[in-house]
């Protein structure tokens, strides 16, 4: 596998980045901090010509608990004592990603978009072209679901659970100017599955906000994974919440991701919770609802029916987890 050539550009404010994205429509990506970018382009999926570099862009930069700049690297986070106190879910979720190396260059925004996974399309050149290539590169069919025109990659970030959890926003830039949207609404839940995001084009994530209520919430985040060293999620559930051991819930969020195209809550579900003391047995039912609505395709090294029943395992596990004093 090698890295065909391409022509990096280095712009060091957020006014040049966005004017040379106009120049380069269609033909560039953006490059944070390249770990799973690059990987990509060595399996020649979905080359472009140009890479624009977010490295120099001040703007996208900084982190305190009610911002965290797109820029700011996993390992900093990490280490960061205030943040960890604060949400202790973010902390876990940050851990749980890849390896020191690789969070020593990913950052919270390659995080946010990273490329969905598929065993079918995280091949090398050959590998795919001697199957015939699917829809989300080169081709024409999903070899997942062939009666669908439609991707069914799974959603492999670890941060976008845990920060779902907290009602976390994203402010993104483009040719229109600067926006804040909730997380959720980052996601495109109703598309193709190829077009990953509601980005649209030319447009880049700036930072994270959270909201002062996410502060000091109960917290935890669960991950499924076949090396725990180094391994994307087969599952991954972020839990975030204020409860006392034996009193009512007063606010509750649970978020699966790892084995649909998006990362996904149920509110109606956890908002049914409030006012109710969460004991085992509430939580059990609350896990086997959720695992009821999530349906994970064959697409990754775990059975989907075994990453399924995990949700309910894992949710039970998060919320005690939690409980037994997660909060901040
Ligand atoms: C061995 C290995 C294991 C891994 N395991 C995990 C894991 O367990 N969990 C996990 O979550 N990830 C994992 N990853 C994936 C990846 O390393 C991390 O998700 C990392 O945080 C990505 O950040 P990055 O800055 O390197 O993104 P990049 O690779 O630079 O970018 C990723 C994507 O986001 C786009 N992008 C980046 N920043 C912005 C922005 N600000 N605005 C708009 N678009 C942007 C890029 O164009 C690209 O499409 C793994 C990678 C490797 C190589
Ligand atoms: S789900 Fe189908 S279209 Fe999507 S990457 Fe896998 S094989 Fe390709």
């Amino acid at each position: 596998m090698h890295l065909d050539p391409f022509e990096l550009h280095r712009p060091t404010s957020l006014r040049d980045t966005l004017r040379l994205a106009g120049d380069l429509a269609g033909r560039f990506d953006y490059l944070a901090g390249g770990t799973d970018l690059l990987p990509n382009y060595k399996m020649h999926i979905n080359l472009r010509p140009h890479l624009i570099a977010l490295e120099g862009i001040p703007e996208l930069r900084g982190r305190s608990l009610e911002r965290l700049g797109a820029m700011e690297r996993l390992a900093d986070l990490e280490r960061d004592p205030a943040l960890r106190g604060a949400y202790p879910g973010l902390a876990d979720a940050i851990d749980e990603v890849a390896t020191p190396l690789v969070r020593a260059s990913g950052t919270v925004g390659g995080n946010l978009l990273v490329e969905t996974r598929c065993f079918f399309f995280n091949q090398s050149y050959f590998w795919r072209a001697s199957l015939g290539f699917c829809l989300k590169a080169d081709g024409d069919r999903c070899h997942v679901v062939p009666q669908k025109e439609r991707c069914y990659a799974t959603f492999s970030g670890d941060l976008a659970p845990a920060l779902l959890a907290l009602d976390a926003e994203v402010e993104v830039a483009g040719p229109a100017g600067l926006r804040r949207v909730p997380l959720g609404a980052l996601y495109d839940a109703e598309g193709d599955g190829i077009r990953r995001t509601r980005l649209a084009p030319g447009e880049l994530v700036v930072a994270v906000h959270l909201p002062a209520s996410a502060r000091g919430l109960r917290g935890r985040y669960k991950k499924l994974r076949v090396r725990p060293s180094y391994d994307f999620p087969e599952l991954g559930v972020a839990v975030a919440g204020r409860w006392e051991s034996a009193g009512p819930v007063e606010r509750l969020r649970v978020v699966v991701g790892g084995a649909e195209s998006y990362p996904r809550r149920f509110d109606d579900l956890t908002d049914a919770l409030v006012g109710a003391s969460l004991t085992d047995a509430r939580a059990r039912a609350l896990g086997e609802e959720i695992a009821k609505r999530v349906r994970p395709v064959h697409n990754t090294f775990l059975l989907p029916d075994y990453r399924r029943r995990m949700i309910s395992v894992y949710v039970r596990r998060a919320l005690a987890e939690a409980r037994e004093g997660r909060a901040a």
